[in-house]
């Protein structure tokens, strides 16, 4: 990879701290690989980007790029600048954790995005006391007139890439999603690695 991109490893969380006006570029490096995100104001992580006021802030269901995130305190985090996706990133649905795949059938340990982002904060030395809902980069969840939701197969090609502005010093968290049962990743149940850059 080019000079500087960090590895979200497959299956596998990565955090970093993102001074304000900075910003975060996530490469979906194959394609197909859906990136979790989370961001956390850097003075108090209690205070984090909030999809459902986000939602109400830009009054869509996914944000377009000009668009800004804001926290559970209602203060903007992060602003989407940059989009060759070609995807509608998800806010609704929840992160990947232990019980969902139980749901799925699995039985014993399944690498999960809750965790790994535990784990990329932990590496940093950040404790927060929940998991907030995650933005779910890259990821297909398409919408009808009436509501109903589905688990759309990937959109984006090997390369594209969102970025985003930082609109405080803030950390930012990122998991490559290991959903391999639902086709979100792509029907093969391929799981990826992915990139990420402060600039
Ligand atoms: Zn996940």
């Amino acid at each position: 990879m080019s000079a500087g991109l960090t590895t979200i490893p497959a299956r596998r969380g990565m955090a970093a701290r993102v001074p304000a006006g900075q910003r975060v570029r996530v490469v979906n490096t194959h394609g197909t690989q859906v990136v979790d995100a989370w961001a956390f104001s850097a003075g108090d992580a209690t205070e984090w980007m909030a999809m459902e006021a986000s939602r109400a802030w830009f009054m869509k269901l996914a944000a377009a790029v000009g668009d800004t995130f804001v926290t559970n305190r209602r203060r903007p985090i992060l602003t989407l600048v940059e989009d060759t996706s070609g995807c509608a990133h998800d806010t609704l649905m929840a992160p990947c954790d232990p019980h969902r795949y139980g749901l799925l059938g699995v039985e014993g340990y399944h690498d999960n995005c809750r965790d790994n982002l535990h784990a990329a904060l932990a590496a940093l030395g950040v404790t927060i006391p929940a998991t907030p809902p995650s933005l779910n980069l890259f990821m297909n969840i398409p919408w009808t007139a009436d509501g109903r939701l589905a688990w759309g197969e990937p959109l984006s090609t090997p390369g594209s890439y969102v970025v985003f502005r930082a609109e405080m010093d803030l950390v930012i968290a990122f998991s490559a999603c290991p959903q391999d049962i639902l086709p979100i990743n792509g029907r093969t149940g391929r799981t990826t690695e992915a990139h990420f850059r402060i600039e």
